[in-house]
């Protein structure tokens, strides 16, 4: 929205700008002709001539190319004119002979071709250049202040957004209070002994409201919020990445302690690695300016750095080291309840009629996010207003959301009702295998909201204590957990998806590993197989060749890894097969509230609700 206001008004900036060159150009033009031309009349040489023999010249300048000179017409009014220069030997003769006054000149146009030539002209363009740099100058520098960053700074204006206007996402803003009470009084938070903190990543899909949130901590915070989103870093001109980070932060330290908010930091952060066949110095030289300025700044300043991004995964590493962005904090889409929340924050700003069921609008609209329902409360208001009515009513909100979810379709950001209950039901396949196997991580949450844009589900685990040694059988029940997803599918649709495809790679990490690291195969024995080539120096200084395994062996732990991860999904099937009623009811009640906790979990798992 914000980048498209700013192509508005540039291209505004530029039209004006063309109307005002063409008005200039026209009055130069005209003041020209005023000047050097309108008084004075054109006659050719012969009339000339005829106007000397009749007596009627007063006087001439004579130069190289015109004859500038005075006539009397008619009338006896004195007439300007000019005629230009004709080979004519006889012409001083005549003029003495009539005694007109004459002079030569040399012409002497230097100083109208300097005028002309070179003075406006230059004028011109250096004018334009003004014109056309001053948008990217911003507010701060003067006149050749190129380069320096257009940030806008609510400096003077903390933002007033507090945490109550962002609806949900309370385990994010339990996460953020630190930072409050740090930017609060960063020198008394250090005395009492805290850690400054310096930089916090926000992780979440388009549109959770991570902006929202990190205003709202400024707001909370009483604290200034600058902001820059990370493509703007780039886009403009190369080679002032760099600069521009350089700036931000000074202008940061100057209003300390605020928030200096980058959104998209995908952009510049992307890892070094991940394009290094497009690599691009602009950017990477941004970045390591980035983290300079975050490794060189004191942390008593009170400065904190907030970052928001919706693909942590392709950020470069080093930006999650200690004093940099250290901490994370996810966003989550909203749940049945969050979404009902972030309605009731919007509908406080328009009239409500009484028909509308907050609740049911919320179960109208899984998946989406919080801009979503900001728009759909718009949308509702803008359909109620149309018809002239007195109150926003539940149909206006019904058909905006039908448009919002008709829109999203298009952009295939919304799941079908079919997708779902599979995802529903594969999630509590891993959930009823990890609760029902000793040697799996017990599950903490089950959760349908869509994450991102490839997992649609997950199922969390939580170890539970720190652990040293894995048993095998654990091992295996991990597997078999993880196989779980894909064995609901089957079991209870006769058809398996791609939704399990990185359930499969960890459960084939974790078989090799025991086959090929541990040595707990039978038929591959107590042996490590190193599968990977190149050399490398063994512990006793001697360079060895990785890879000392026949193919042999290589087809062998193939093949078992292959046995074991068949035997650990049949064991999955059977676990669900016999679970069926629990697992049916698990996913209807998941489907129902679309998270599903672990106190839940039990209570059907145990069948403690009474049927
Ligand atoms: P992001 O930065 O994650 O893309 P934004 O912070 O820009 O998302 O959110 C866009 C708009 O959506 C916000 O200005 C707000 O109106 C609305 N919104 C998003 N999440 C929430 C929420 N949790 N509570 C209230 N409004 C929200
Ligand atoms: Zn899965």
């Amino acid at each position: 929205m914000d980048k498209n206001n700013n192509q508005l008004k540039g291209f505004n900036n530029f039209s004006k700008f063309i109307v005002f060159y063409m008005l200039l150009a026209i009055f130069m033009v005209y003041m020209y002709q005023y000047f050097f031309k309108t008084q004075v009349t054109q006659i050719p040489y012969s009339e000339f001539k005829s106007l000397i023999e009749s007596g009627k010249v007063k006087s001439c300048t004579i130069s190289e190319k015109y004859i500038h000179g005075v006539y009397i017409n008619k009338d006896g009014d004195k007439i300007r004119f000019v005629t230009v220069v004709v080979r004519d030997p006889t012409l001083v003769k005549d003029l003495e002979k009539h005694h007109v006054k004459f002079s030569g000149k040399v012409t002497n146009t230097w100083l109208t071709n300097l005028i002309f030539g070179w003075i406006l002209p230059f004028g011109f363009l250096f004018f334009i250049w003004w014109l056309m740099t001053r948008k990217m100058r911003g507010t701060s520098g003067g006149l050749f202040g190129l380069g320096k960053s257009r940030f806008k700074v609510y400096s003077n204006e903390k933002p007033d957004v507090k945490f109550s206007d962002v609806a949900g996402a309370e385990e994010a803003k339990q996460e953020i209070q630190e930072i409050v009470e740090y930017l609060k009084d960063p020198q008394r938070y250090q005395r009492l002994g805290g850690r400054a903190p310096k930089g916090v990543l926000l992780v979440g899909a388009p549109g959770v409201g991570k902006t929202l949130f990190a205003k709202a901590t400024a707001g909370e915070a009483g604290v200034p919020f600058i902001s820059i989103s990370g493509s703007e870093f780039i886009e403009m001109f190369v080679g002032v990445g760099a600069s521009r980070v350089r700036d931000l932060f000074n202008e940061a330290k100057k209003l300390s302690p605020c928030i200096v908010f980058i959104d998209e930091i995908d952009a510049i952060g992307k890892s070094r690695a991940v394009n290094s066949l497009t690599s691009n110095d602009e950017r990477e030289q941004t970045l390591n300016q980035l983290l300079a300025e975050m490794d060189g700044f004191d942390s008593s300043k009170g400065v904190i750095i907030m970052a928001a991004t919706n693909r942590p995964e392709i950020l470069d590493p080093a930006l999650m080291r200690p004093g940099r962005f250290d901490r994370q904090i996810i966003v989550d889409k909203p749940d049945l309840k969050g979404r009902e929340e972030i309605f009731k924050v919007h509908m406080k700003k328009i009239k409500m009629a009484n028909d509308v069921d907050i609740k049911r609008l919320a179960q109208m609209t899984p998946g989406l996010v919080g801009a979503d329902i900001a728009n759909i409360v718009n949308e509702a208001a803008l359909l109620a207003a149309r018809e002239n009515r007195d109150a926003v009513y539940m149909e206006h909100f019904e058909e905006a959301i039908e448009r919002q979810i008709a829109g999203l379709k298009k952009k295939n950001k919304v799941i079908s009702k079919e997708e779902k209950e599979r995802v529903a039901y594969h999630e509590c396949g891993h959930a009823i295998c990890a609760y029902l196997l000793p040697g799996a991580d017990p599950v903490h949450k089950i959760s349908i909201v869509p994450r991102g844009l490839s997992a649609l589900g997950y199922t969390q685990q939580l170890p539970t204590d720190e652990r040293y040694l894995i048993t095998k059988e654990e091992m295996l029940d991990k597997v078999i957990t993880l196989l779980g997803g894909r064995a609901a599918e089957e079991v209870v649709f006769k058809s398996i998806s791609t939704g399990a495809q990185n359930d499969l790679s960890r459960a084939t990490d974790i078989v090799r590993a025991l086959v090929s690291q541990f040595g707990m195969d039978e038929k591959v024995g107590l042996v490590v197989i190193e599968e990977r080539g190149g050399h490398f120096l063994t512990s006793e200084g001697i360079l060895t060749k990785g890879d000392k395994v026949s193919e042999k062996t290589k087809e062998l732990v193939d093949r078992e890894v292959s046995r074991i991860m068949q035997e650990c999904y049949e064991k999955a099937k059977t676990i669900l097969t016999e679970n069926m009623d629990k697992l049916d009811k698990l996913a209807n009640e998941l489907l129902k509230k679309e998270i599903i906790n672990e106190e839940e979990l039990k209570s059907i798992m145990e069948g403690s609700d009474g049927d």
